[in-house]
């Protein structure tokens, strides 16, 4: 393991869970720190300066949401969110807090290296200020400088509105908007609320850009937090993780 492979600081009450993700992650070359509370977290994140958290929401001493809360006013360190299924509520709060991005226990390991993954990329790019003048996501490519739009190679004709929608979903590609976030950002903060807006225009977005509106394979709805643009590769990690995924390659549910 080199000097320069990223550092992941695993934030888990159960040893269990953190003891997959150690092995899963170092098998992967990635540098593992871990804490079992919000204190040490809190304390790991100073002294430790890892690239990406993965936080559980449930901690002895304290809520993973307050814990994020905490870290974004003074470090934008990717957290991705470790919470169980059913509890959407928490993780639109923690993304709406500052989040990345969140895994749903249980989880197998490419999903894991998938989320983290994209975290890292979305830091550099942040860090790195350029913006990219084309994004290109399987059939789809947009052309930011002309404000253009393709699927397969077909141009399609996008309101305002709606063009804010797709690339904003697109240069986070990968990650997960809630709801909030992207009425925000597209509608403005008076918006923030109004959830119908982003439901009946992503309806017409798909139909634009979506072989089988029906069935999206770009705009994919994360039920009870948002979107997310899904990445082709990233959907064929999903795909694999699927069919490989075994007992005792996923982390334990609840
Ligand atoms: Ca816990």
């Amino acid at each position: 393991m080199g000097a320069d492979s990223p550092k992941v600081l695993v934030v888990e009450d159960d040893l269990q869970v953190r003891r997959f993700l150690r092995t899963a992650l170092s098998v992967q070359g990635f540098g593992v720190v871990e804490a079992a509370t919000a204190a040490e977290a809190m304390t790991a994140v100073t002294t430790a300066c890892p690239d990406v958290l993965l936080l559980d929401l449930g901690l002895p001493d304290g809520d993973g949401v307050d814990l994020t809360r905490q870290i974004r006013q003074w470090s934008s360190v990717p957290v991705v969110v470790i919470s169980a299924r059913g509890r959407e509520a928490d993780k639109v709060e923690a993304l709406d807090a500052g989040a990345d991005d969140y895994l749903t226990k249980p989880f197998g390991t490419n999903e894991l290296l998938a989320r983290i993954r994209v975290a890292l990329r979305h830091r550099t790019r942040s860090e790195g200020g350029s913006d990219t003048p084309a994004i290109d996501l399987g059939p789809l490519h947009l052309d930011l400088d002309r404000r253009s739009v393709l699927v397969c190679g077909q141009p399609v004709h996008l309101t305002p509105l709606e063009y804010r929608l797709l690339t904003l979903l697109a240069r986070n590609a990968g990650r997960v908007l809630t709801h909030r976030q992207i009425l925000t950002q597209v509608w403005g903060p008076a918006y923030a609320g109004q959830t119908q807006c982003l439901r009946v225009s992503m309806v017409q977005l798909r139909r634009k850009v979506e072989a089988d509106p029906a069935r999206p394979q770009l705009l994919v709805t994360e039920p009870g937090v948002g979107y997310r643009m899904r990445e082709p590769q990233a959907g064929m990690d999903a795909v694999q993780g699927r069919s490989t995924a075994q007992r005792g390659d996923a982390v334990p549910g609840p």
